[in-house]
């Protein structure tokens, strides 16, 4: 982990950043400074980063100054919260957001106001004393503000829709260095829902709560063998369920390491993943079918505290380097199961760790807010990009995806967005009308292409 750690940055020829460090309160860094590897590593450990500064933004200010800086030098802003995403930034000026980290729990209004830096796991251990949650996604490691502007799917999806569907207000600091405050009805709100960062970089965000204290879900975990069988059963299950239940399935090559529970560990497992909002009584019902359809190796399912979400996708917490690609699919029918046993099933040695399908639809195909795509469900697949794998393993998860072709729905969601997804199928994080919106705010917000719009394929 350290070697690949330390690989995280590189130096680029130095620019005299003093007139930047004038305008700043928090700490700005050359690309050489000591301090630059812990400041910008994060969850993923693939991307190697260039940066030729890098500023520690401690307010709203401060991301302004950094832009408006980047403008006039004719580079690229970047920003990096938790370091969950795959992209590499070369020769760009890096905001950090990790000293804004304000988590605000407001129990009459229902809402957090959190700053961009803040983790999904802080929002939800703040909101659990009086009864609330956030909507957040498989894994309360990654930060608010990247999941909630790149639409955010998670567990809990068909109930209350995309993770931007519950953002009430933000302050964003444009492409121009203009701070901003934004609201519901605003384009520029719109457009950060969905546009990442290519329209604004996000200082602080104010999200709606859900009443949910407890649910009855998490994970059953089945042998390699039985994954026809699981996955056919899978499919005619999930079409019966009511919104109160999100549930996804995943072919999981568990790495051979400490982090993985033993009986799992090093083995190719399937992977049924359950949230049901109603009693446990109710849960265990509808989920008797999938019980008995083969042995579970584990059976972690069970009536659990809302801020145990995390058992539900048991994604890892340790930094790896990763890689993600996925699109959208507008069905799931019996030959979908079968091309993705065919292409992805046990019997392949592949450079992949999971390969799942998600239900994504309910309440977030009726969402209007922001420009993210929606679709009732999702392919994703989740990769470990070591050294010797860079061509390997966007190609293997490209074509994965690329298998359930005929299911498609033409839009990947924007947070499964690598940037090898992006040069494959450029413009696809949105659909027609989201896409021509969101290009519309750019421009005005971003006319000298500072922010990330042409990184996600915009421009
Ligand atoms: C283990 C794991 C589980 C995941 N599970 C899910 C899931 O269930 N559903 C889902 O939808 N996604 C999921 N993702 C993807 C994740 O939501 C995205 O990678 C997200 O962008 C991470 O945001 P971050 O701030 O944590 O990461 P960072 O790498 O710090 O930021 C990633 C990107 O988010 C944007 N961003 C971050 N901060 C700001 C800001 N202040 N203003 C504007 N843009 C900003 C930028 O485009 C930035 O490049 C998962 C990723 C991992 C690694």
């Amino acid at each position: 982990m350290t070697e690949l750690a330390a690989s995280t940055t590189s130096v680029t020829p130095s620019l005299d950043l003093t007139e930047l460090r004038r305008a700043v309160t928090g700490p700005v860094w050359d690309p050489g400074d000591v301090e630059v590897v812990a400041e910008i590593a994060g969850f993923n450990l693939a991307p190697v980063h260039e940066p030729v500064g890098v500023v520690g933004a401690t307010d709203a200010a401060d991301v302004a100054a950094a832009v408006r800086f980047a403008r006039a030098h004719d580079l690229g802003v970047a920003v990096i919260a938790t370091g969950h995403a795959d992209f590499s930034h070369r020769g760009t000026l890096i905001v950090s957001t990790r000293r804004l980290d304000r988590c605000d729990v407001d129990p009459t209004t229902r809402t957090v106001t959190v700053g961009a830096g803040a983790k999904w796991a802080r929002v939800i251990e703040a909101a659990a004393p009086y009864g609330l949650t956030g909507v957040t996604g498989s894994s309360t490691d990654v930060g608010v503000v990247g999941f909630c502007t790149g639409g955010g799917v998670g567990p809990m999806i068909r109930r209350f829709g995309l993770g931007s569907d519950q953002v009430r207000s933000m302050q964003v600091v444009t492409g121009e260095g203009d701070v901003r405050e934004v609201g519901r009805g605003d384009d520029l709100f719109d457009a950060m829902l969905g546009g990442k960062d290519a329209a604004g970089i996000v200082v602080e965000m104010t999200v709606d709560l859900v009443e949910v204290a407890r649910f009855y879900g998490g994970a059953i975990f089945y042998d390699a063998a039985d994954a026809p069988a699981v996955l056919h059963a899978w499919r005619d299950w999930q079409a019966r369920l009511d919104e109160n239940t999100t549930t996804s399935i995943a072919i999981v090559r568990m790495p051979d390491l400490e982090a993985a529970p033993p009986p799992l560990r090093g083995r190719t497992v399937v992977h049924l993943r359950v949230w049901h909002l109603g009693p446990a009584t109710e849960g265990r019902e509808i989920l008797s079918p999938m019980r008995r359809v083969a042995t579970p190796m584990i059976d972690l399912v069970d009536e659990l505290p809302s801020a145990a979400i995390d058992a539900v996708h048991c994604d890892p917490t340790d930094p790896m380097p990763s890689w993600i690609t996925g699109g959208y699919l507008r069905g799931i029918t019996r030959e979908t199961v079968d091309t993705l046993l065919a292409v992805a099933g046990p019997q392949h040695e592949l450079p992949v760790i999971v390969v799942e399908l998600r239900q994504t639809g309910g309440q977030a195909l009726r969402g209007t807010q922001g420009v993210a795509a929606r679709a009732p469900y999702a392919i994703g697949v989740v990769a470990p990009m070591v050294p010797g794998l860079e061509q390997v393993v966007p190609a293997v998860g490209l074509g994965l995806v690329d298998a359930l072709a005929p299911w498609s729905a033409g839009t990947v969601p924007a947070n499964y967005a690598s940037p090898q997804t992006i040069a494959a199928r450029p413009g696809a994080c949105w659909d027609d009308d989201g896409r021509a919106r969101l290009a519309a705010v750019v421009a005005r917000t971003d006319p000298d292409a500072v922010l990330g719009g042409r990184r996600l394929g915009l421009r």
